[in-house]
């Protein structure tokens, strides 16, 4: 059974005691945590909302979040996320789009709904943290009752969340049961034992998106396993949690990692009670991985996957060996290949990573394209969009991914980059992912992203932008000529700017369209 409610009951009536939440030194064990989903729940029921009907959760990591996620789905509704740090122009295109007839929100966040609310179907303004004017308190929310469950089909759709994909407006994504509940489980396969009951996971990705979602938060309590929710991305805090807690499963995307490594005090961390470090989200680079493992028992897992695919489609498992620079194989149940513009499959190369630099990569590569139970069952009202997205061949519904990679005989795959992030350069194809690769190995380089900038006489041309260490003094002759000798011409950066920090989003990726407007403003 996929369901996420069954899930979560069967979890609760094995373990009962258990801590389903650790936050801020105190816990709520999966018994009170029933109740108090089923007090949400029963307050929607109260209002005359359920089945269909969508709650908008405005809040970061906190118990609150979990709460009034399991407490919809309880009452048969359908959760749509919002990342905190959007504004009121954000949240409008969301909250209109998916029709939510409820906001949960920070209490400081209320006023941006407030602002917005009259252009939307938004009935009732609840309040995490504060009383704020127009909302109702979270606790006063609460309907004292016990609902039940709803008995949900697994083709209902129980999620929402919004992606960008490449151009336009956020698209609603469409999340079943079955696509979460089967992906939720799928992580816990990839750990040795699976996810125990006795594992406390570090909640530190955000929950509005997808990885943080369902392979930390759902798999966890999936499980009887305790979920310690951090509301942001603090290094020094989260490591204290994971020293002091000994939690025992860390997921995080490739800039936290970087960011352990970079802490003045890095050696003095102990991660020893780490049993599994996983990353996913954009790719780490390989020399980050290197580092960290250097000074840290535990080994990093990488994975791979999507909004769109719930999201896990690859993963390095500790159980089947890893392949480091490689998002793994594909994950039980969900298939995957590697297409040409016609859609035929792009035959494997022989063990790897391939040397990228003495290959012709337009042969190797294609898009990755990929099937199973996890893939949504379609944007929210976009029918031309899903058209483009899916392609109908051997009875099979293939999603195609947008990223560009290969894969080897012995099944793992290698993302080389998103196809829309490739720079064409006086006729010539540059990953940006290659370049940044080598750029991480430079010893003053503490964080770098490279781009395509307009050039008159290439197209494009490169650019990288570097963040240095702090006592780190490489000058942009350096840089260049460091890229030269190891890269072929036309891929050496023929510009550098040093910067302070990366654009990056909550979840990691660098915002390569934020640095290309920089360009126009200089
Ligand atoms: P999202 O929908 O926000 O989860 O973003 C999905 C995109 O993140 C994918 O299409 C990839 O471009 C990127 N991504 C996720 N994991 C990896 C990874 N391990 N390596 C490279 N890119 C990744």
């Amino acid at each position: 059974m996929a369901n996420l409610v069954t899930n979560v009951a069967d979890a609760v009536e094995e373990y009962g005691d258990n801590t389903a939440i650790g936050f801020k030194g105190s816990e709520i064990s999966y018994e009170e945590f029933w109740g108090q989903t089923g007090a949400f729940a029963a307050a929607l029921e109260e209002r005359g909302l359920g089945e269909g009907d969508r709650v908008a959760l405005y809040l970061p990591n906190l118990p609150q979040f979990v709460i009034a996620f399991h407490g919809t789905l309880r009452a048969g509704g359908v959760v749509v996320p919002m990342n905190p740090q959007y504004k009121s122009r954000e949240i409008s295109h969301l909250l209109a789009d998916s029709e939510a007839e409820v906001v949960v929100a920070l209490s400081d966040l209320i006023p941006f709904v407030t602002e917005v609310r009259d252009d939307t179907n938004v009935e009732h303004v609840v309040s995490v943290g504060g009383d704020a004017e127009g909302a109702t308190a979270f606790e006063a929310f609460l309907e004292p009752a016990d609902p039940g469950i709803e008995d949900r089909a697994d083709d209902d759709v129980a999620v929402q969340p919004y992606t960008s994909g490449t151009t336009g407006q956020p698209k609603g994504v469409q999340l079943t049961h079955e696509n979460l509940g089967s992906n939720a489980n799928s992580a816990s396969k990839l750990i040795p034992d699976g996810i125990r009951s006795d594992d406390k996971t570090l909640g530190v990705l955000p929950l509005f998106h997808i990885y943080g979602m369902t392979v930390v938060m759902n798999a966890s309590l999936f499980h009887g396993a305790a979920y310690y929710p951090m509301p942001s991305w603090e290094v020094q805090d989260a490591v204290s949690l994971i020293e002091d807690e000994q939690l025992t499963i860390m997921h995080g995307v490739p800039a936290m990692y970087n960011d352990v490594i970079n802490q003045p005090n890095a050696e003095e961390f102990d991660m020893s009670s780490l049993r599994l470090c996983g990353v996913g989200g954009s790719g780490i680079p390989v020399e980050v991985l290197r580092q960290f493992e250097e000074l840290y028992e535990p080994k990093i897992y990488e994975g791979y996957g999507l909004t769109e695919t719930s999201p896990i489609t690859h993963f390095n498992s500790p159980i089947e060996g890893r392949r480091v620079g490689s998002v793994g194989k594909t994950v039980p149940g969900v298939d995957s290949k590697v297409v040409d513009e016609d859609f035929e499959e792009v035959p494997p190369v022989e063990k790897g990573p391939i040397d990228e630099e003495n290959a012709d990569l337009r042969e190797i590569t294609g898009e990755i394209v990929v099937a199973g139970p996890n893939v949504m069952k379609g944007y929210y009202g976009l029918p031309e969009a899903n058209e483009e997205a899916f392609t109908e061949a051997g009875g099979r519904r293939w999603f195609h991914t947008g990223d560009i990679g290969y894969q080897d005989e012995d099944g793992f795959f290698y993302v080389v980059d998103r196809e829309k992030h490739m720079i064409v350069t006086g006729g010539y194809n540059v990953y940006p992912r290659e370049v940044e690769e080598l750029l991480f190995e430079h010893e003053d380089v503490a964080d770098a992203a490279v781009a395509g900038i307009p050039d008159e006489r290439r197209g494009e041309t490169v650019k990288a932008y570097i963040v240095r260490t702090p006592d780190g003094d490489v000058t942009e002759e350096e840089i260049k000529e460091y890229c030269l000798t190891n890269l072929a011409e036309y891929k050496h950066p023929r510009e550098v700017e040093f910067v302070e920090e990366l654009p990056r989003t909550t979840t990691g990726k660098v915002q390569k369209f934020k640095l290309r407007e920089r360009e126009g403003d200089n």
